[in-house]
């Protein structure tokens, strides 16, 4: 029997299952799934991970299926592909009523810790806008932008390197007593 997920988890599953129910989409059980064991994990998961997991439910579980179900899931916004690691994470704004990402791809920036493996999402608009922007001029149109940031996140900063942070410029300096 699958294992239950989170509360969160939960949650963002039954507002992506009425998001998909405004498009006229269907977040079918295996969707649902799939979008679950996702937002389940604090790090990045890859395709093949997610079903090794499934195949611990359910039998027959084939790569394509799961192929078919990521596209589905990325076409809607409810999950993100990190390229540089192959890997997937769940989107909580595309599976948030009413966020401002208001669904299918949106332009959004990541930051990977190095030690942990935790990303974080941000959607920064100046980000996408200066990309636009530039690439304009070169008589380019940029449909989507996604931006994948290495370093170190806060709680990992302590026991890293500071210098392997050296690129945070523009980043207000942290503060400390
Ligand atoms: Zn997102
Ligand atoms: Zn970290």
């Amino acid at each position: 029997m699958a294992a239950e997920f989170s509360r969160r988890t939960e949650g963002l599953l039954n507002q992506a299952h009425e998001i998909c129910q405004q498009r006229g989409v269907t977040l079918t059980e295996l969707r649902r799934r799939i979008l679950g064991l996702i937002l389940d994990t604090a790090v990045p998961i890859g395709a093949y991970e997610l079903l090794d997991q499934l195949r611990e439910e359910r039998r027959g579980a084939a790569p394509p299926t799961v192929y078919r179900t990521l596209d589905f899931l990325l076409e809607q916004g409810l999950i993100h592909k990190l390229e540089r690691l192959s890997a997937f994470v769940g989107c909580v704004a595309g599976c948030t009523i009413g966020s401002a990402a208001d669904g299918h791809e949106h332009a959004a920036q990541f930051m990977i810790c190095r030690i942990c493996g935790r990303v974080i999402e941000m959607q920064n608009h100046d980000v996408s806008a200066a990309l636009a922007k530039a690439a304009l001029r070169s008589g380019f149109v940029i449909k989507i932008v996604t931006v994948e940031a290495e370093g170190l996140c806060k709680m990992c900063l302590p026991t890293g390197k500071r210098s392997a942070v050296a690129y945070k410029k523009g980043h207000p300096r942290p503060r400390r007593k």
